[in-house]
């Protein structure tokens, strides 16, 4: 069942992570997932936030959030019976994050993640992994094994700082490919701060996959309850597909903001 409408012969899994919290890793999550379902693609959205879970939120998937990846990973549900489907968007499906923090539970074995990595990557085009804030063992975990990383900042300088040393790190547990999402962008404030989007890239060293512009109807549609790429004033969404179409491979122009 889980095999049907694969682009992809083996899919690749994502970790987002920006070392800082609320930069927009969960917004960025549920809107590339979105944009990579709706381009055609089999895509598995994972809340790998234990305990602070909010991407059911982002996804507009609150009640689907029953089983969840500590369940696959301690064998109390496949992979396939713990995942779900959105009701809206083809293509796009959810693994969602346990309830408690996984200082709070048995350690997760690396043999079961790795185990689960290889499912998802035989079912799945693409996964993306909404990893938790910090640089502590939930960041780590999201990346032992991923095939990529895509740090979510913003022009802040705590913000750059620790993405740039998240950077480090995932290189450092060899993640070739680190790429860096600049979220949040406002012109105005940018030329207040005389700071531009190369100076972001400078800071945290790691090459452009996107820009998303600063954009109220985020907090809208999730007030609204509805996602993102359906929400009738979406501009971010646009930026948010081009970045998802450079995440598979397309030549795509930065677009002028
Ligand atoms: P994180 O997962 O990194 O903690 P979130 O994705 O939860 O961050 O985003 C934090 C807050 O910032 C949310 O309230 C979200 O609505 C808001 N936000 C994220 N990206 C943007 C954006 N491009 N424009 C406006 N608000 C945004
Ligand atoms: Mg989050």
């Amino acid at each position: 069942m889980v095999q049907a409408n694969r682009v992809n012969n083996m899919g690749k899994i994502i970790a987002v992570a920006s070392g800082k919290g609320g930069t927009g890793k969960t917004t960025s999550v549920a809107a590339l997932s979105s944009c990579l379902a709706t381009l055609g693609y089999r895509t598995l959205a994972v809340d790998f936030d234990a305990g602070l879970k909010s991407l059911d939120f982002a996804l507009c998937m609150t009640d689907y959030a029953i089983s969840d990846y500590m369940d696959v990973l301690k064998g109390i549900y496949s992979l396939e019976n713990a995942i779900h489907e959105h009701q809206k968007i083809p293509n796009l499906f959810f693994l969602a994050a346990p309830n408690t923090s996984m200082f709070d539970t048995a350690p997760v074995e690396l043999d079961a993640l790795h185990e689960m990595y290889d499912r998802i990557r035989n079912s799945f085009d693409y996964c993306l992994i909404d990893a938790p804030a910090g640089i502590g063992e939930g960041f780590r975990l999201a990346h032992n094994g991923a095939d990529m990383s895509v740090l979510v900042t913003n022009g802040e300088l705590p913000a750059m700082r620790n993405a740039q040393r998240a950077a480090g790190i995932i290189r450092s547990m060899g993640v070739e490919e680190v790429r860096l999402l600049v979220n949040r962008v406002s012109p105005s404030d940018y030329k207040k701060l005389h700071s531009t989007i190369d100076d972001v890239i400078d800071a945290v060293g790691a090459r452009l996959i996107g820009m998303i512009r600063e954009d109220k109807s985020i907090m809208l549609a999730l007030h609204d309850n509805i996602p993102l790429i359906l929400y009738k004033k979406r501009l971010a969404a646009y930026d948010f597909l081009d970045a998802a179409r450079r995440i598979r491979g397309e030549d795509i122009p930065i677009r002028k903001i």
